[in-house]
Order: structure tokens, then sequence, then C-alpha cells
């Protein structure tokens, strides 16, 4: 799993995982941009609109851990 950190969270990254569905892309596109790399841009929202978007990732290759 790759790890994208914020503040005392970080997300976990699954490629294996993703179907693709884009919700992450249209949901938070300051922060999911899979055309760049790294493709997630932690810093680009805050920690709160994170955690929901990644809510709603229907595959579970986003995924939200503490540290
Ligand atoms: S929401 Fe989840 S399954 Fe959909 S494209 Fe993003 S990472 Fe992949």
């Amino acid at each position: 799993m790759k790890k994208y950190p914020k503040e005392d969270i970080y997300v976990g990254w699954e490629p294996e995982k993703c179907t693709h569905s884009a919700n992450c892309v249209r949901g938070l596109p300051s922060v999911f941009k899979p055309k760049e790399k790294p493709w997630i841009k932690i810093d680009n929202a805050s920690k709160e609109a994170i955690i929901a978007q990644v809510a709603k990732c229907p595959s579970g290759a986003l995924s939200i851990h503490r540290d």
C-alpha cells in the first residue's frame, strides 16, 4: 500500500483494487489527479474534505488510517 500522510492520518492507496469509478476525481479534483505523479496531491484540501471523499471510494482502493 502506498501512503500519503496528512497531519495525524494517512491516505492508503491500493491501485489493484481501483475500479476506475472516478468518484474521487469528480468529487475532489484538486487532490485526485490521475494524470500527475504523485497522483494524490494531499496538500490541496483539508483533512476533513479528504476523509469525506475517501469514504466514497466504492472499491476500497483508497482508505484512511490513523498514525
Ligand atoms: S473512487 Fe476509488 S475506485 Fe473510484 S477511481 Fe477513485 S480510487 Fe478508484
